[in-house]
């Protein structure tokens, strides 16, 4: 696998409404899209910053996985995404170098992008997602 560029970085927070001024007042950047992602049960507000977006992320569900980890952690820094050209080709390779997986087979992500991740024990535990058009 060879990522071309870090395509995002997830931020769990607490609500998009208190965070998005950070992003938009501080920061000086524009929220350009606000998407439901049901299967991840999480509400995104995107980004851009040159070629790599943040990600924010609020839980619409308190049993979800972001909804744990800000019950757990407060928030804050929760993934990594790199861009590949290939998300099913790039799982079958970091599995082939020894990666546990979380997702054998690649899902729908956020913006219309194929996601898998890659578990935490075998990313020096940093949660790494791989992002792709397919
Ligand atoms: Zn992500």
């Amino acid at each position: 696998m060879k990522p071309t560029h870090i395509e995002h970085i997830g931020i769990a927070v607490e609500s998009l409404e208190e965070a998005i001024p950070f992003y938009e007042k501080v920061l000086g950047l524009q929220c350009y899209a606000v998407e439901e992602v049901k299967d991840q049960k999480v509400k995104t507000a995107f980004f851009k910053v040159g070629e790599t977006k943040i990600e924010l992320l609020e839980t619409t569900d308190p049993e979800g996985p972001i909804g744990k980890f800000v019950e757990k952690t407060g928030g804050g820094i929760h993934h990594m995404a790199f861009a590949v050209e290939d998300v099913a080709q790039a799982l079958k390779d970091a599995e082939a170098a020894g990666c546990r997986l979380i997702d054998k087979e690649p899902r729908q992500g956020a913006e219309g992008l194929m996601i898998g991740f890659l578990h935490p024990k075998s990313t020096c535990r940093v949660l790494t997602e791989l992002c792709g058009k397919k």
